[in-house]
């Protein structure tokens, strides 16, 4: 499971930063809203990227690029993703990972290797519902773990979830408020129809903007900041 994907600027991935995306491809979750099918079912169709591309390319681009952000799929899924960042780094780059928070080990050792800056990790349901949301079987415990990880490790973080009418609702957005509490930033997102890994997602309504607004009072209770995204 390698890098499968390079987007070379964005400005929108890493908070007040400039960075190139690494598609990671494959993931363990099912979303049925994932609007990223063909990286998470059909990633072996696709040509991997060459750790010595993508430094090449960033090597280029010194003093325009901030960094990079490794996003997937699920990039703590790749047993290259260590060596891949460490060599990033070492040519001074800031690193943000996107993660499902299935792997707490593999985000602790970046943790602990100063491999990672910015952590952005997906909450994706109250812990109850997990398994019905991402559509897999799912240790909620290692969910649990990479919570600590991101509320401990000094690391800035924020968490995310992807606001989807039918499996978020205000009572799954108190439960999660209460797992996070205290938390630096949650990000609500509009949930984007169109391409969607289960097509019945294809073509279903998101919540207005009302609704998300309410969604937010909601869940800046919970947390120090509450952003809404794409609405
Ligand atoms: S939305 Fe779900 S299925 Fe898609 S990449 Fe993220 S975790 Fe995997």
């Amino acid at each position: 499971m390698g890098i499968k994907g390079l987007q070379k600027t964005s400005l929108l991935d890493y908070p007040g930063k400039i960075v190139s995306i690494l598609f990671f491809g494959g993931c363990n979750f099912r979303c049925p809203y994932c609007y990223n099918p063909k990286l998470v079912l059909d990633h072996d169709q696709l040509p991997d990227i060459s750790t010595e591309e993508v430094l090449g390319h960033l090597r280029s681009r010194r003093g325009m690029l901030d960094g990079i952000c490794a996003t997937g799929g699920e990039p703590t899924l790749s047993g290259e993703l260590p060596e891949i960042l460490s060599k990033i780094k070492e040519d001074g780059f800031l690193i943000k990972v996107d993660t499902n928070g299935t792997n707490p080990d593999v985000l602790q050792d970046l943790v602990r290797g100063g491999l990672v800056d910015y952590i952005a990790m997906d909450l994706k349901a109250s812990p109850d519902r997990y398994p019905e949301v991402v559509g897999a079987e799912v240790e909620v415990d290692d969910i649990r773990k990479s919570v600590r990880i991101l509320l401990d490790s000094g690391v800035e973080y924020e968490f995310r979830t992807t606001v989807v009418p039918g499996l978020i609702g205000k009572d799954d957005i108190v439960a999660i408020g209460k797992w996070i509490r205290g938390a630096r930033l949650w990000a609500l997102q509009q949930f984007r129809p169109g391409q969607t890994l289960d097509p019945s997602y294809q073509e279903l309504r998101p919540y207005g903007a009302g609704q998300m607004e309410e969604f937010s009072k909601l869940a800046s209770r919970f947390v120090r900041k509450c952003e809404l995204r794409g609405v």
